[in-house]
């Protein structure tokens, strides 16, 4: 087996050739949007790239498919209302313990982000939550809550940080393996 780049609409694209005893080119789309093509020995490289570049069409249906199918894949845990309203009042129950350390009770934001689960801006003293933390059960949007919170006296995600989190959020790793599953489009 080789990995093999191709232009493919004018994007580099790689493809996964196998050489083995078959009559045609055979062509699919794996899971991963990868393209595998099997031809036998015989078939020369043009051969089997002009083969491709005639079945790109299938090549991107298939693949937009298997975004849809991977999209459908998160559970909603929560409307968005429904959300929003965890998270405020998740705020206020571990505010006391933020409170101690001299945290001012920030302003809750919400808006769709496709990079991040959270944000803090410890100066606007601002929290913002991702709205598609509704894909996410509650325990993950606590361990987003505790993680914001922290960030308020911890910058960066050194093991100060960790430590810190830790306190409160002992179980944060299992969390954000679990939030790394949810594909965010
Ligand atoms: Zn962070």
């Amino acid at each position: 087996m080789s990995i093999e780049k191709i232009y493919l609409n004018g994007v580099e694209t790689e493809y996964e050739l196998v050489r083995k005893n078959v009559k045609n080119v055979n062509l699919r789309v794996k899971g991963n949007g990868m393209i595998y093509v099997s031809a036998n020995r015989f078939t020369g490289k043009k051969f089997i790239e002009d083969f491709i570049r005639k079945n790109s069409d299938f090549i991107l249906k298939a693949r937009e498919r298997q975004k849809e199918r991977a999209n459908k894949v998160n559970t909603e845990h929560f409307s968005e209302d429904g959300l929003k309203s965890f998270i405020l009042s998740f705020c206020k129950e571990v505010y006391p313990y933020y409170e101690k350390r001299g945290v001012a009770f920030p302003v809750i934001k919400f808006r769709r982000m496709k990079t991040m689960w959270g944000n803090c801006r410890k100066e606007r003293r601002i929290l913002t939550f991702n709205l598609n933390l509704k894909y996410a059960p509650e325990r993950c949007v606590e361990y987003v809550v505790y993680h914001e919170f922290t960030h308020f006296f911890i910058p960066g995600h050194g093991k100060d940080f960790y430590d810190e989190l830790s306190k409160v959020c002992p179980d944060w790793k299992e969390q954000r393996k679990k939030l790394k599953e949810i594909t965010l489009g």
